[in-house]
């Protein structure tokens, strides 16, 4: 395993940012950690990088100490430089007096004299680097003469060009605007698929981690809630948060009868191992709703159509119950066009999926 993180905490003050989290990262995985602002993202990144300092145990035990492991060793009480960690952080946090060229050279040139590579090396591997990253002709350009996609490609450079043991990258693309951090994201999972190097990065995107990551690492409130693959996280989720957190859902709620889960006409079709009466949330992807003109299942509801948005890849169209309670559909364009959907008419809306969660009461 590349990254070992156990039983790590983190106070602010009475804040309780991270809470006793454990978390194995693969070698040569590119690993996103996802979660809404201020769920601890950040900290976690900062304690691998030696950064911040975890919380000491709470009790003297030797079950919940602390500790941070890169490639095996144990780096828990190792200053960031031992670390041997590339970082890229959203400010672009280049040298602005310094060219393009002497910031990716700088990590090397600042080196022992004794592991410091020959001038002509630095020169090969900044010529490698500029290539990878695709900016070769800018190495004269200082950062004010970059756009922003240029500067995080040369803050990447720089944070390889010491072929560091892990890469990390918090909102590495926070700070661009729509369509330059689609083309990076891209480019970043290629670039990846090159180097290898075991790379943790932070975002609030769900998008950017189901796009670029091997694994998602959802977290919330200082806790981890589910690790996974982009396709286990989305289409298995753990829990109510990681469902609503990972893309749009209708939200239904009910409680369990005769061992099913049950909200109004909906009934979710696989058993559950629950009391009778407890509280269940059942969600249902916009995708996963069929619109019909006459019921074909006893979960048919009868609902009136809002708002049609057909600008993009899929028709979204929004619902509303008798009591109007907003739902939210999702088409594609041929099926929207075959149904002949219309703002204002009645139709019947049946969810085909349901994820449901039970609740610890009972109503
Ligand atoms: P964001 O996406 O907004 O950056 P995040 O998930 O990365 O959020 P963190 O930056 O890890 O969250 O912060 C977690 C919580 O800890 C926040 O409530 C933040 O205000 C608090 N926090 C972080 N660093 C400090 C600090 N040095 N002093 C006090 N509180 C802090």
């Amino acid at each position: 395993m590349s990254i070992e993180v156990r039983n790590i905490s983190k106070t602010f003050g009475a804040f309780r940012a991270l809470d006793n989290v454990s978390l194995t990262i693969p070698d040569g995985e590119l690993i996103a950690l996802l979660g809404p602002s201020g769920s601890g993202k950040s900290t976690l990144l900062r304690i691998i990088a030696g950064l911040e300092t975890p919380d000491p145990p709470l009790a003297a035990s030797q079950h919940n100490v602390p500790l941070v492991e890169l490639r095996g060793a144990n780096v828990t009480n190792q200053t960031v430089g031992e670390r041997g960690i590339g970082f890229v952080f959203q400010h672009y946090a280049l040298f602005r007096h310094m060219t393009v060229l002497d910031n990716i050279a700088f990590g090397l040139r600042v080196k022992p004299w004794r592991l410091r590579p020959s001038r002509q090396t630095i020169r090969a591997k900044v010529a490698e680097l500029m290539k990878l990253m695709q900016i070769e002709g800018l190495e004269r350009r200082t950062p004010s003469q970059l756009s922003g996609g240029q500067r995080q490609r040369v803050a990447l450079a720089r944070a390889l060009a010491t072929e560091p043991k892990v890469l990390l990258l918090d909102e590495p693309f926070g700070a661009l605007d729509a369509k330059v951090r689609q083309d990076l994201r891209k480019w970043l999972r290629r670039l990846h698929d090159e180097i290898h190097v075991t790379s943790v990065f932070v975002t609030h995107d769900q998008e950017e981690a189901l796009e670029v990551a091997d694994q998602i690492v959802v977290m919330n409130k200082g806790k981890i809630e589910q690790q996974g693959t982009p396709e286990d996280v989305f289409h298995k989720p753990a829990t109510a948060f990681v469902t609503e957190f990972l893309g749009n859902v209708n939200l239904f709620h009910g409680r369990v009868e005769q061992g099913r889960a049950v909200a109004g006409s909906i009934s979710a079709e696989q058993p559950l191992n629950a009391t009778e009466g407890q509280s269940v949330r059942m969600f249902v992807r916009p995708h996963e709703i069929d619109l019909e003109r006459t019921p074909s299942r006893d979960s048919s509801i009868r609902v009136r159509v809002g708002r049609i948005q057909s600008a993009g890849s899929i028709v979204k169209i929004e619902l509303f119950d008798h009591a109007n309670n907003p739902l939210m559909a999702e088409l594609p364009h041929d099926k929207f066009r075959e149904i002949g959907v219309v703002s204002g008419e009645q139709l019947f809306a049946t969810p085909r999926d349901a994820r449901v969660f039970v609740d610890d009461f009972v109503i």
